[in-house]
């Protein structure tokens, strides 16, 4: 489902990076910074959802084509902490990404600690819509 359909807004209200795995690299950072620092954005939700197949895969360790594999050593850190509980893991890994996000990005950090941007973790149930942050 469509994320502004999922928080009631219309095109244009929610600024979305959609990955696969809610996993952070370079070019998404670079999307929220621009984000942040251009179009003003105050709240950055790394919202993981119910039955990620990315997470599931990487708990499977399912041999995949291509470069899918290459998601497993980002989400590695979450599915150790699930303990092979898929609901689990994808939480603990929204709120890894979350964390990364404001630590590693020399743009939305300072933000961060100015108050002027919050980034938060969530939780979206797929099968009943609710959102819950972590
Ligand atoms: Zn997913």
């Amino acid at each position: 489902m469509p994320v502004e359909l999922v928080f009631d807004q219309t095109i244009g209200h929610i600024f979305v990076s959609r990955v696969a795995g809610n996993v952070i690299n370079s070019e998404i950072i670079g999307s929220l910074e621009y984000g942040a620092a251009v179009l003003g954005i105050k709240v950055l939700l790394v919202m993981g959802h119910s039955n990620c197949g990315a997470v599931s895969a990487a708990i499977a360790k399912k041999s995949v084509p291509g470069q899918i594999a290459s998601l497993y050593p980002h989400l590695q850190a979450a599915v150790e902490a699930g303990g092979g509980d898929v609901t689990a893991s994808i939480k603990k890994n929204a709120q890894i990404q979350a964390s990364l996000l404001s630590e590693t990005s020399t743009v939305l950090r300072p933000l961060v600690r100015e108050g002027r941007l919050k980034i938060e973790a969530a939780y979206y149930d797929v099968g009943t819509g609710q959102v819950t942050l972590l």
